[in-house]
C-alpha cells in the first residue's frame, strides 16, 4: 500500500490546497513563458513549497504541455512521473541543504548549472531545500549564477526560515521571486483528510479528523502520514478513541474535570486528576500544553472570537465553562502557565510540577466584578453625593441621588419591574406579602442588594417606618444593608403611599442599627472602605488598575 501522503501529494497546481494565490500565479508564468530563474518559497513545513516546486518542474518539462489547462503539468507523462517520484532525473535536481550545505556542493551546483537542459523545450530546475542551512560561501557561488543565468535554468529554494536568508546572503533575496506559503489552517486540512478517507473507501468520525488536523498543526502532510498510521493500527472505522490510542493523546474529559475544578475552585480535586493521567501513562507535557490551549480557547471566545480546530465535545466544554471564567481570570491562568514553563519542562520531578500548577489555578482568587465591588463599597449608593464630581466612574450610579428631595420615581432610564407595583398603605401584614417581590425587584436592580435582603425580614411598621431584621449575624451583611438603606427605602416607597424610613435590626433582635448605632470596630466608615478596598486591590491586579481608571483613590 503506496503511503497516503505520497499518493495524494498534489500533481497539479490546482491540486494545492490553500496556497491557491501562489499556484495561479505559477500557472501563470508557465504558460506565459514568464518563469523566473530564481524563486523563494518561504513558509512552515508540510504546507506544499517542495510539491510546488515539483509541480513547477513537472509543467516546465511536461512532455504533454499545452494538451490540457494551460501551464498546467499533465501529471502522468514520463518526465512528470519520474518528476513526482523524484526518480532519477537528467533536469530536475533536489538537493537538501541541510546535507549539502559546504562550498564544495555550491561549486559543483555552479558547474552542473552551466550545462544546459538535456533537450529542446526542456528546463533545468533545482530545487533546494532547507535553504537557510545554505552557507555564505555557497550563496555567493549561487549569487553568480543568478547574476548572469543560463538560458533554461530555475532555482527553486524552499525555506521555513526566510529570515536566516536575510542575514546571510541578503544581496540573492533580490534576484528572487518570493513566494510566501500560507500555513494550513484545521478545517482545511479535514476537508483534505475527508476527502482522502472517501476515496480510499474508509470511514473516519469527524472528531477523528479533527484531532489528526490538530496534531497535524497545520502541515498536510503530516496529517495524511497520521491518518495512514492511525488506519494502518486495527481494522474498522477511524475512531477518536483509536487516533488518541495511535498518538497516545489525552481524552478531552480530562480537560473538562480540568476547567471543572479551576472554574468551582476545588484543589482536592487535582490529586486524583493528575494521578489519572500519570497511570493511564499520559505524556504530562503534552497535558499542559493541552490544558494552556483550552484555557486560551475559553478567553478566545470570551472575547468574542471564534477557536479554530476544537472537538465538538471541546466546544460543549467551552459553552459550558465560559461564562464561569471571566477574561481578566482566565489571563491570570496563563500567565501562571507562562510563569511556571520553565519548572515544567526542566522539573526533574513533572508530575509534582503539574500539580503545583493546577492547585495554583484552583486556588486563585478571583476577579471581583468592579460594580459588585463599588456597590459593597458603598459608591453607589443614592445620598451620598459623593461621585458627583467629573471624577467619578463613567457608569452611570444604578440609584440616583435623592438627598435633594427630588421624587422617588424611578429614573426612566432604570428598568422596571413588569408591573408596575400598586401603592396603598403602610401595613405589617401588606408588607410581609410584598416582601418577597420587593426582593426580587431589588436583585434586578442589584445583584448585591437582593442578596443581602435574601436573609432578612419584615420585623415591624409603625408610623412611617420599617424595620427590617437580619436573619443572619454576619457583620458583612449588617453592615452592606445599613449603607443600602436609602436604596432600600425608594424601593419600599414605591409600594406605598408615602415616604418611608428604614430601620434596621440585628439577628439577636437586640437594639435597632439606626445610624448611630456602634460599629464593631473602632473605624470609621471611611477607614473601614478605604482599608477594604486596599485589601480588594491587593487580590486583584486588574481591579487595581480598573480602580485607578476610575479614580477612587481619593478614599485612601
Ligand atoms: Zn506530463
Amino acid at each position: 500500500m503506496i503511503a497516503l501522503a505520497r499518493k495524494y501529494r498534489p500533481k497539479k497546481f490546482a491540486d494545492l490546497i490553500v496556497q491557491e494565490h501562489i499556484a495561479a500565479a505559477l500557472r501563470g508564468a508557465v504558460a506565459g513563458g514568464r518563469v523566473a530563474h530564481g524563486y523563494l518559497f518561504a513558509g512552515p513545513r508540510g504546507v506544499g513549497k517542495t510539491t510546488a516546486a515539483r509541480i513547477l518542474a513537472m509543467a516546465l518539462n511536461c512532455e504533454r504541455r499545452g494538451s490540457g489547462t494551460a501551464g498546467e503539468p499533465c501529471g502522468e507523462c514520463d518526465s512528470c512521473t519520474r518528476v513526482w517520484t523524484g526518480a532519477v532525473n537528467l533536469d530536475v535536481v533536489e538537493l537538501d541543504a541541510a546535507s549539502n550545505r559546504g562550498v564544495d556542493d555550491a561549486r559543483d551546483l555552479r558547474e552542473r548549472a552551466m550545462y544546459a537542459a538535456s533537450g529542446e523545450g526542456r528546463h533545468k530546475v533545482y530545487i533546494v531545500d532547507e535553504a537557510h542551512m545554505l552557507t555564505r560561501e555557497a550563496w555567493n557561488a549561487l549569487l553568480k549564477i543568478l547574476e548572469e543565468p543560463p538560458p533554461r535554468v530555475v532555482f527553486v529554494f524552499a525555506t521555513t526560515e526566510p529570515q536566516k536568508i536575510a542575514q546571510t546572503a541578503a544581496p540573492i533575496l533580490s534576484r528572487l521571486q518570493r513566494f510566501d506559503f500560507r500555513r494550513i489552517g484545521p478545517h482545511a486540512i479535514v476537508d483534505r483528510l475527508r476527502h482522502v478517507v472517501s476515496a480510499e473507501g474508509l470511514s473516519a468520525d469527524d472528531e477523528a479528523l479533527h484531532l489528526i488536523a490538530k496534531s497535524a498543526d497545520g502541515g498536510m502532510r503530516d496529517g495524511l502520514s497520521i491518518l495512514d498510521q492511525v488506519v494502518s493500527f486495527g481494522e474498522g472505522p477511524v475512531t477518536a478513541a483509536r487516533v488518541r490510542e495511535v498518538l497516545g493523546l489525552i481524552s478531552d474529559d480530562v480537560y473538562g474535570e480540568l476547567l471543572r475544578l479551576v472554574s468551582e475552585r476545588d484543589p482536592k480535586a487535582v490529586f486524583p486528576l493528575v494521578e489519572r493521567l500519570v497511570d493511564a501513562g499520559a505524556d504530562l507535557g503534552e497535558f499542559v500544553a493541552g490544558a494552556g490551549e483550552i484555557v486560551r480557547a475559553v478567553l478566545l471566545a470570551n472575547l468574542g472570537g471564534k477557536p479554530e480546530g476544537l472537538t465538538e465535545p471541546m466546544q460543549e466544554l467551552l459553552g459550558k465553562y465560559r461564562s464561569l471564567l471571566p477574561a481578566p481570570d482566565l489571563v491570570r491562568l496563563l500567565a501562571v502557565l507562562t510563569e511556571l514553563e520553565p519548572q515544567l519542562r526542566s522539573s526533574g520531578n513533572a508530575r509534582l510540577a503539574v500539580e503545583l500548577l493546577l492547585l495554583r489555578w484552583a486556588m486563585m482568587s478571583r476577579t471581583v466584578e468592579i460594580g459588585q465591588v463599588l456597590e459593597a463599597l458603598g459608591m453607589r449608593q443614592p445620598g451620598s453625593g459623593m461621585r458627583d464630581a467629573g471624577s467619578g466612574p463613567a457608569t452611570p450610579p444604578v440609584l440616583r441621588d435623592t438627598s435633594s428631595g427630588a421624587p422617588a420615581t424611578p429614573p426612566a432610564s432604570r428598568i422596571p419591574h413588569p408591573d408596575p407595583p400598586e401603592k396603598g398603605p403602610l401595613t405589617l401584614d401588606r408588607l410581609r406579602a410584598l416582601w418577597p417581590r420587593i426582593v426580587d425587584d431589588a436583585r434586578t436592580k442589584s445583584p448585591m442588594l437582593g442578596a443581602l435582603l435574601q436573609v432578612t425580614e419584615v420585623a415591624a411598621v409603625d408610623a412611617g417606618a420599617v424595620t427590617i431584621r437580619l436573619l443572619d449575624t454576619n457583620a458583612v451583611h449588617a453592615e452592606g444593608l445599613e449603607r443600602q438603606r436609602e436604596a432600600l427605602s425608594q424601593l419600599v416607597t414605591r409600594y406605598l403611599t408615602g415616604p418611608v424610613r428604614i430601620k434596621l435590626e440585628g439577628a439577636e433582635g437586640g437594639g435597632s442599627r439606626e445610624r448611630s448605632a456602634p460599629r464593631p470596630t473602632r473605624l470609621t466608615e471611611e477607614g473601614a472602605r478605604a482599608e477594604r478596598l486596599k485589601t480588594l486591590r491587593a487580590q486583584d491586579p486588574s481591579l487595581n488598575a480598573a480602580v485607578d481608571a476610575l479614580d477612587l483613590e481619593l478614599l485612601e
